[in-house]
């Protein structure tokens, strides 16, 4: 399933309803994980040929902007995306870069606060815990 309102939200801004556009989004959602242009790339070539990773990473960023997907934030060489837009955290594996959701409530509240106090203006604060992943914890 692409993303109930991105049509919507794509002709909310002038913006045309394209394959591309609802294919790349239903990638990412259908996956459910952390991606980089190069992963979403992958899924959509057999159904999208000749689409360039170049596209597949705008039309990400894009997908990003209307606030369909996010950037993941947690440290990597490659800027991931994902279809989860509510504020979580993030386990990263050192050794093989893999990505996952933490899943437990944090008060971010007084972090806010206090980037607050420092004359930040924060938009959102989420934690990310580095170290090795199952799989390679147990190799
Ligand atoms: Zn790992
Ligand atoms: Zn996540």
């Amino acid at each position: 399933m692409a993303s109930p309102d991105l049509r919507q939200l794509l002709r909310d801004r002038g913006m045309r309803v394209t394959s591309q556009r609802l294919l790349i989004d239903r990638a990412l959602r259908d996956h459910g994980g952390h991606l980089t242009a190069e992963g979403v790339h992958e899924l959509v070539e057999p159904v999208l040929p000749g689409v360039t990773q170049q596209t597949v990473y705008s039309t990400l960023a894009l997908l990003s902007d209307l606030g369909v997907a996010r950037r993941v934030s947690a440290p990597g060489p490659s800027t991931r995306f994902e279809a989860r837009t509510d504020d979580h955290h993030h386990m990263v594996c050192d050794r093989c870069g893999a990505i996952e959701d933490l899943h437990v409530r944090v008060p971010v509240s007084r972090v806010l606060g206090a980037s607050r106090h420092s004359g930040f203006a924060p938009t959102s604060a989420s934690m990310t815990v580095l170290g090795l992943c199952a799989a390679c914890a147990t190799r």
